[in-house]
């Protein structure tokens, strides 16, 4: 039987803006941010960039252009960029990289999401006139694929270290910083700050409508405004966008820890039912990833048979054939997960 409000955990992104940010949406005055003349979103970007330690920052529409961007300002056509093979930036961007900024982009190994130093030495290529130029690193912080995985901080100094002495570029996907920055007490700055670009998103777990947020130095926003404009990512009164992501710095980053209790929890009462296995040991943050095949049944089937009890979860595709993902977020609340288990639980025993 349906319920009227339906629990959905198919992501993050599916967070709506609430009604303290509706408001403060619809308060602001606007102007045209082309021309520099929208206070809130020049205010937003202002921000970004003292959080993520960068001198400047430009507001885009999407994660994916913040990525995108970023690859085409920093990288020549033919360079070769080094992902971890899970990287939204490889699986998720429909050849981005390739088509917008000529890269060829090496996918490397690594326990969930996350790759060491060793791992970046050998697969940055030897100087050669045969050979690509390996021009870029970027790291995904928190891991999406890998299950919301924080990168440790020592290992990811480890690969700063190493990307630095091979005169490499860093790029950070940081979508979910934020919650990697919760869950470890760090700051965005701490992870970011040795990184020449970095970006968070805020229509995920900060539950704005749209965009993300590019930092780096005042060249390369510089630069980065000229794509923006190029691709037709400029906007014009966006402030009422920025606003969103003001009101969601100001009220929704220390609320994350309720995102990651939640995801928890889900991943506890899940992880006793029988058929259904845990993907990953820990729960870092606020993804979880669990397995169905102990069930006899596809990833497909479960998660059509969570839609009938107005439970939505992310299962199959990208994630394989018998793997589901649930992504908490301020839409969700301790009640909507144990709604999922017992809906789980009924699927399972049925
Ligand atoms: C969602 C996501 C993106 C893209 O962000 P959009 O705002 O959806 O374009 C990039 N990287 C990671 C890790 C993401 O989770």
């Amino acid at each position: 039987m349906h319920r009227n409000h339906l629990v959905d955990l198919f992501s993050d992104t599916k967070s709506k803006p609430t009604p303290g940010m509706r408001r403060f949406m619809m308060s602001v005055e606007v102007g045209d941010e082309q021309k520099d003349e929208d206070q809130n979103v020049l205010d937003l970007c202002e921000r970004v960039a003292d959080l993520l330690g960068k001198e400047a920052a430009v507001f885009l529409p999407s994660g994916t252009m913040c990525n995108e961007i970023a690859l085409a300002v920093h990288c020549r056509p033919g360079d070769e960029i080094i992902v971890h093979e899970s990287a939204h930036i490889m699986v998720s961007e429909t050849g981005g990289p390739a088509a917008l900024a000529g890269v060829m982009v090496r996918g490397v190994q690594g326990t969930r999401g996350i790759f060491d130093g060793a791992t970046l030495r050998s697969a940055i290529r030897p100087e050669s006139r045969y050979l690509q130029q390996t021009r870029l690193v970027s790291v995904e912080q928190t891991a999406n694929l890998g299950g919301g995985a924080v990168w440790p901080l020592a290992t990811m100094q480890e690969v700063v270290s190493v990307a630095r002495d091979a005169g490499l570029i860093l790029h950070m996907d940081g979508a979910r910083l934020l919650n990697a920055a919760v869950a470890s007490g760090l700051s965005a700055k701490d992870y970011a700050g040795p990184f020449d670009s970095a970006w968070l998103d805020l229509s995920k777990g900060l539950g704005g409508p749209v965009g993300g947020v590019l930092a780096g130095t005042r060249a390369f926003i510089h630069e980065a405004w000229r794509l923006k404009q190029r691709w037709g990512g400029a906007m014009r009164q966006s402030g009422f966008l920025a606003a969103a992501g003001i009101y969601a710095l100001d009220h929704h980053v220390e609320r994350l820890a309720e995102d990651h209790d939640n995801a928890r929890a889900l991943a506890k009462g899940l992880a006793a039912l029988p058929g259904l296995c845990l993907t990953y040991d820990a729960i870092d943050t606020n993804i979880v990833f669990f397995d169905v095949a102990g069930t006899g049944r596809t990833a497909e089937a479960i998660v059509n048979a969570l839609k009938d009890k107005g439970v939505i979860m992310g299962g199959g595709g990208l994630f394989g054939p018998t793997t589901i993902r649930a992504v908490t977020h301020l839409g969700v609340s301790r009640a909507d997960i144990d709604v999922a288990i017992a809906a789980l639980r009924d699927i399972v025993a049925g």
